[in-house]
């Protein structure tokens, strides 16, 4: 299919101010898969005389024929003058400014066109680390002043609502073609603008099943500890961004290799490295959560976090009890190291730490199965949650006197006894947009979180796309799927 677009590509192509533009008969792009209200924000930019177009994930997965996980629309519009336009909107961010049009739960992304950082006007509008971190973003500019300003090439495709063609800059399409990941210009430097862009390249290699190209792939391990710069809550985005859409252990695989995932998890990498047993429970817990996001099952940080910080977890436990600590105030002790060592490489907000926590002090619990206790583990909140880790250790090799099969048909039994959230009160659309923090206690940010060092660590919207967190219908939830009493 897209095969045939690259007999249509007469310019040349590695000018990457240069469009090649695409005509709507040769690309399989319909507005049948653009969501509705992306259609509409782009028809009334359109309407009042501002360019529009969609850009990004949102048409680079439509050409590959996959289901976009948001829309971003780009504008010559300022992002007051866009404000202006959309009475459901709100303007967000400092150091990346932008807005946010707001349709119930769905919320579209609009961005002013990113121009030279020459032509800024003072340092309210650009700034620069002493590394060449990008620290603020809002000069404007054209098209062609926008797409070079983007990470990579197969991001740099617009899509035209005027005429339905998409605009090809740097050479996009073709690397769309070979399932190529190519940086946009010098790869370092746009590395060092913003680091995140190294975990970027990982997450679409992997979610794409691209190859990174020689040329930017080079510098990513020597310049992995830029990282370190990164506020903690931007990369914790970023590892929900990783590890929770359906990529986890290619995605983990490809950290390790160019040793980003030691940037993120160093004490983590320290363990796995140091023990292949804690490498496996890495693995096989990655290998599982795929599988439940195949299936459409739900995920939680929790759980995730709660695996990758296991190794450390015991082996924390392990000094302290050498120290003389007994084994249990051991491993609450462990627990607390463990977490807020990690809160300074990538935080975990405390709605994750708490279940955290619960996961693997149930462990025991578990474990032991005291018929006193019976009742309250079963009715526990996070029981589901640590049912599951049970299962991961043993399919792990670990000999937990079969407290994984006991605990199936424990519940099997006894259906009533699990843990049931309380129904609360259902809100309409016009409810939800107002009070949007109703509708789940965790949610991905979108937005600049991950928009260059454009917004840095600023946490101050939420966005379109999020994870929720609710244990009560499984112990991983990623998904606006409605909530269920049972397992699934
Ligand atoms: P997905 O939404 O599937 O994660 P995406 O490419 O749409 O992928 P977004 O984070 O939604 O990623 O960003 C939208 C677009 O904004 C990107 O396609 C890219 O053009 C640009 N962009 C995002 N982050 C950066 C960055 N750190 N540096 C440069 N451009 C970026
Ligand atoms: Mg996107």
């Amino acid at each position: 299919m897209l095969k045939r677009f690259i007999s249509k590509f007469k310019k040349n192509s590695a000018d990457p101010h240069q469009a090649e533009i695409i005509a709507r008969q040769d690309h399989d792009i319909s507005r049948d898969n653009i969501s509705e209200n992306a259609l509409k924000v782009l028809y009334r930019l359109k309407k009042a005389n501002y360019e529009g177009y969609l850009v990004g994930g949102g048409v680079r997965d439509l050409l590959l024929g996959q289901s976009p996980k948001d829309f971003d629309i780009v504008t010559d519009a300022t992002p007051e003058e866009v404000h202006a336009l959309f009475r459901n909107s709100r303007l967000i961010g400092r150091r990346f400014r932008l807005v946010h049009v707001v349709y119930g739960r769905d919320v579209i992304e609009v961005a002013t066109m990113r121009g030279h950082h020459d032509n800024a006007k003072g340092k309210h509008q650009s700034k620069k680390s002493d590394s060449g971190m990008l620290l603020r973003d809002n000069v404007y500019g054209t098209i062609d002043e926008d797409a070079i300003r983007r990470d990579f090439t197969i991001n740099a495709l617009y899509y035209e609502i005027s005429d339905f063609s998409v605009h090809s800059y740097a050479g996009g399409m073709q690397d769309l073609n070979k399932r190529r990941l190519r940086l946009i210009g010098d790869p370092a430097t746009r590395y060092r603008e913003d680091p995140v862009r190294m975990l970027r390249a990982i997450r679409f290699a992997a979610k794409l099943d691209f190859t990174i190209e020689a040329k930017t792939a080079a510098p990513i391990r020597e310049l992995a500890p830029l990282l370190l710069d990164i506020p903690a809550a931007r990369l914790f985005e970023e590892v929900l961004k990783l590890f929770m859409a359906g990529y986890a252990q290619k995605t983990f695989a490809l950290l390790e290799k160019y040793h980003l995932f030691e940037q993120l998890f160093p004490h983590t990498q320290q363990c796995i490295n140091e023990n292949a047993h804690y490498r496996k429970l890495v693995d096989l817990a990655l290998i599982n959560s795929d599988k439940r996001v195949a299936q459409g099952k739900s995920l939680t940080p929790a759980f995730l976090y709660s695996v990758f910080l296991w190794p450390c977890l015991l082996e924390t436990a392990r000094i302290l009890r050498e120290q003389g600590v007994p084994d249990v105030p051991a491993m609450h002790q462990a627990a607390t190291e463990v977490i807020s060592n990690q809160q300074t490489h990538t935080s975990i907000p405390k709605r994750f730490t708490i279940p955290m926590k619960e996961i693997w002090d149930l462990q025991r619990r578990l474990e032991r199965r005291q018929p006193r206790q019976i009742d309250s583990i079963i009715g526990h909140s996070r029981f589901r949650a640590a049912y599951d880790f049970v299962l991961l250790r043993e399919q792990n090799g670990e000999k937990l006197d079969n407290a994984g099969d006991w605990w199936t048909k424990y519940q099997e039994q006894n259906p009533d006894a699990l843990y049931q959230k309380p129904e609360r009160p259902r809100y309409n659309s016009r409810n939800r947009s107002r009070n949007r923090r109703d509708d789940g206690p965790h949610r991905i940010s979108k937005g600049r979180s991950d928009q260059g060092n454009r917004d840095q660590g600023s946490r101050d919207h939420d966005g379109p796309h999020r994870v929720s967190n609710s244990h009560d219908d499984g112990p991983h939830r990623v998904s606006k799927r409605p909530r269920k009493p049972s397992r699934d």
